[in-house]
């Protein structure tokens, strides 16, 4: 069962577990990623520094949903400053 919802925030398709739960909603969920609902809330009083994170947001996602696909186990942070830091944990590398 693959049960996936669209973020309205970062327009990902996430697995319903990122979700938080809402009463309110047909669907049980709300309509932002519980990331992206954490971020707003960090930098909802600046407008711009809102959508860079977002951006960010976006970017990790991408990245991430890449590096799964690939294959290749990585670890991404989103900085406060609207960086990324993303860590690839190399395994076993044939030379
Ligand atoms: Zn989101």
């Amino acid at each position: 069962m693959a049960d996936t919802k669209l973020c309205r925030a970062c327009d990902n398709e996430l697995p319903l577990e990122e979700f938080h739960r809402s009463n309110n909603r047909a669907d049980g969920r709300v309509a932002k990623c519980k990331l992206c609902t954490k971020m707003n809330r960090a930098t909802k009083p600046a407008t711009k520094s809102r959508s860079v994170s977002l951006t960010a947001i976006r970017l990790s996602r991408a990245i991430n949903t890449v590096c799964k696909r690939l294959r290749i186990p990585v670890d991404i942070k989103v900085n406060n400053d609207a960086t990324i830091t993303v860590t690839i944990k190399e395994e076993s590398s044939d030379e």
